[in-house]
């Protein structure tokens, strides 16, 4: 799925799940950055390219400074820290849709966030979980028990597609109307 579209079911998502409105900036913005980090061992993707087209290899500097800053603010604890930059790494030299896209990066993620400040567990979850259970519609699928290398997958929707970008509109109209029928 193209990260817009990732984007756009996370923040459809967590629109509808926050309760207090003064949560929803932060839990916005979580959930929109973990619905793109899986996606830091593809080359192609938004973190990787789209953001930095020219710089695509400032991204993982910029991922171990935001790191650092959540541990400077508290957010992560020096085991959290640790384990994000492990995170980052295994990311790095693994195999494009890996270690992110697996049962085993998504259970690392959880551990990371719960050795941290917990308020932001629920919408990074969101955007983590939303991102996997979307790429599962996608011909190349997610491999699950990686590193055992076997794809899993409803192929139904191809990345890049007319009905990908379909879906991220819908959910991004979809995100509008929650906000202003919840939120104002
Ligand atoms: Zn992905």
């Amino acid at each position: 799925m193209l990260g817009r579209t990732h984007m756009a079911v996370a923040l459809a998502a967590t629109a509808l799940l926050t309760k207090d409105p003064s949560q929803l900036p932060i839990n916005l913005a979580v959930a929109a950055a973990s619905s793109l980090l899986p996606d830091i061992d593809t080359p192609g993707s938004m973190l990787r390219h789209k953001l930095n087209k020219y710089t695509g290899a400032l991204t993982f500097p910029a991922l171990i400074a935001a790191g650092y800053f959540l541990f400077k603010y508290k957010y992560f604890l020096l085991l959290s820290l640790i384990l994000y930059l492990t995170y980052i790494g295994l990311a790095f030299i693994g195999p494009h849709r890996g270690f992110t896209h697996s049962l085993a990066g998504f259970l690392f993620f959880t551990f990371i966030l719960f050795m941290s400040d917990r308020t932001i567990l629920p919408p990074a979850l969101i955007g983590y979980t939303t991102h996997l259970a979307t790429d599962l519609f996608t011909p190349s699928g997610i491999p699950v028990l990686y590193p055992y290398n076997k794809s899993f997958k409803i192929p139904l929707v191809r990345t890049g597609s007319i009905l990908d970008i379909l879906i991220g509109l819908a959910f991004g109209l979809m995100f509008i109307a929650v906000l202003f029928q919840k939120f104002i």
